[in-house]
């Protein structure tokens, strides 16, 4: 075990509560978890019993709920396998198709109790509805005790025993899990791959299994010291366990979800990051892994404080990065890493995998219904967290969703604002929430300014932090913070498919001491303009036309020439420069590839 001590002082997040919290009336559900889940490694065989309080702040009547049963999903024919083959996602189709009997997730439910009364309950593959006995009111509660039965799935999505890098037990969507009700209803979306929400509140899981396993899991662990397995405080010795199974016992507070994986091999490393965090390293040693793991902890506990500043603090007491799973995957405080060993890719994943933390964890926006949300903002943070760590890989991330986004932006394409469940298959999504994502995040900050840009951040994370926004609420904290409208870009990028081509048309003289340029908008959506003037003396010039519709500018550079703005709907803008055209060598637009400009052959022209 490892223990380095880097304290540093819990950065104030310095936000002024100058502007408007949520909007009047938000309101949101919240559930408290009691899991007592016991695993037997012979079978794999899971008993679970879930007692869950659940508070109505809605100001409706629920006459029934729905609970999520994941694993339902990982068999033979399922919806999950439908979908995957009609997606064209092979891999996936195959996996869940070759499974043996011994093989599938199956979540059997026992019994379902309201307030200790039988309810009927039915079970639709992932999606369960429970009818209740008695409506549960506006501002009143129900405890709702389950008992199930499940066998842990192989590992062919996300979670399930025997990783492909060897963990033994992923238990990722494992439990009935309350679905949730905002302010659209109830979200009962069927599990066919992607993609997750669910209802803040509080966990309390207890794990019974042999007592090999070393267990890493969301929250923290209240029996520490009668554990160990390096969760002890130092100097602390666990009593010898004559028995053949520990009990875990977990808590975390104000997460919407709950992950833990376990195998026998499993080492612990950990390093308080500063007052009040430790960052856990759990991972199976090997040649490999291990330089791998000794790496990431280097690497997060220099980006921590960037991170905090930037994004807003990290709210709970641990957060583990944690070997296993399929691909990475966020969880609340802990993410499931499938590293097995060197990898430039690593470095992406991990900070991806942990900016979900503020994107998806902190800030639980709705996973399915806005995919963009929290993939396009986790990537833009992990590509802006990855510059304070190494700027070659920053820059290739960077280009990378760009490029992503030049290529296969046309008109045959699906919305960014297309649900994860409607994706016509792998592709579509991955582009749209991962790249276009990532890039709306890089192309608002050229039109709001990095400072603006900055701040907006901060007020997104304090105004929604344990809440569930929308992507209109992050558009209106960007408005707010730079007074500039921004609605035109939301929905031209994010609703609609419209795209970016900007060109110099003509660099022509104006009399004989002037130079007019006309630039033209070949595109169907509408950006501020950067011009770049190069002259033959080796001089340049900064020319900014904002757009009329921004009703507003961002902050402009000295030395930068600030023109009329550029009427939204004209195709062409003349711009006059004070030098004769035999002086002008170029002029460009965007010359910093903000945008992400379908047809770049056309922005630079030489008179
Ligand atoms: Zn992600």
């Amino acid at each position: 075990m490892m223990m380095k001590r880097l304290i540093s002082i819990l950065p104030v997040l310095a936000v002024a509560t100058l502007f408007a919290q949520t909007p009047a009336g938000y309101w949101q559900q919240r559930v408290e978890y009691q899991i007592d889940v016991r695993l037997d490694d012979q079978s794999h065989a899971v008993q679970g019993r879930a007692k869950l309080k659940y508070y109505n702040n809605s100001p409706d009547t629920l006459r029934r709920v729905f609970f999520h049963l994941y694993w339902n999903a990982i068999q033979p024919g399922s919806s999950m396998a439908s979908r995957a083959q009609k997606g064209t996602d092979t891999r996936l189709y195959n996996a869940l198709s070759a499974l043996q009997p011994g093989e599938t997730g199956r979540q059997e439910i026992f019994s379902v109790l309201q307030n200790g009364g039988a309810v009927s309950y039915r079970v639709n593959e992932t999606i369960m509805e429970v009818t209740l006995s008695r409506p549960l009111k506006p501002g009143d509660f129900d405890v709702y005790d389950i008992a199930w039965q499940a066998q842990a799935p192989a590992c062919v999505i996300r979670g399930g025993r025997n990783s492909p890098a060897g963990v033994a037990y992923s238990f990722t969507q494992w439990y009935p899990k309350m679905c949730a009700y905002d302010r659209s209803g109830w979200h009962a979306d069927p599990y066919i791959g992607h993609e997750f929400y669910g209802v803040f509140g509080s966990f309390k899981v207890d794990i019974t299994l042999p007592k090999k396993y070393m267990v890493a899991a969301t929250g923290v662990l209240q029996n520490a010291s009668i554990i160990g397995f390096g969760y002890e405080a130092e100097g602390v010795k666990p009593p010898p366990n004559y028995g053949f199974v520990n009990v875990w016992k977990f808590a975390a507070d104000n997460v919407h979800d709950f992950a833990w994986s376990a195998d026998p091999e499993y080492v612990h490393e950990k390093v308080q990051a500063r007052d009040g965090l430790t960052l856990h390293y759990i991972y199976r040693p090997s040649e490999a892994a291990t330089p791998v793991f000794r790496e990431m902890q280097d690497m997060t506990t220099r980006l921590l404080p960037y991170i905090e500043t930037t994004f807003g603090p990290y709210l709970y007491p641990q957060f583990s990065f944690v070997q296993g799973g399929m691909r990475g995957m966020e969880y609340p405080m802990m993410t499931l890493l499938d590293i097995s060993g060197a990898d430039w890719r690593n470095p992406v994943a991990v900070t991806h995998e942990w900016m979900h933390n503020w994107y998806y964890g902190m800030i639980g926006n709705n996973e399915n219904d806005e995919t963009w949300l929290d993939e396009g903002l986790t990537s833009f943070a992990s590509t802006d967290v990855l510059f304070q760590y190494d700027t070659a890989l920053a820059q290739k991330r960077l280009r990378y969703a760009y490029e992503a986004v030049g290529q296969r932006n046309n008109l045959n394409d699906e919305p960014m604002s297309t649900p994860a469940n409607l994706f016509a298959n792998e592709e579509n999504l991955s582009y749209c929430a991962y790249s276009k994502g990532e890039v709306f995040m890089w192309q608002l900050r050229y039109i709001v300014g990095d400072e603006a840009f900055r701040k907006g951040l901060l007020h997104y994370f304090s105004d929604w932090h344990f809440k569930h926004p929308e992507g209109t609420h992050l558009l209106r904290t960007m408005e707010r913070v730079s007074g500039m409208e921004l609605d035109w870009y939301y929905a031209g990028w994010i609703k609609a498919l419209k795209q970016i081509d900007y060109g110099v048309e003509s660099v022509r003289a104006d009399g004989s001491s002037a130079t007019k340029v006309v630039l033209k908008n070949h595109g169907s959506l509408p950006m501020p303009a950067e011009v770049r003037v190069e002259y033959a003396d080796g001089t340049a010039e900064r020319h900014y036309i904002p757009l009329d519709v921004q009703y507003g500018s961002r902050k402009i550079a000295e030395g930068v020439f600030r023109h009329e703005p550029w009427r939204f709907a004209a195709d062409t803008y003349e711009l006059r420069l004070e030098k004769p055209v035999s002086a002008v060598k170029s002029v460009e637009i965007d010359p910093d590839r903000w945008t992400a400009d379908v047809k770049r052959d056309n922005n630079r022209k030489t008179p």
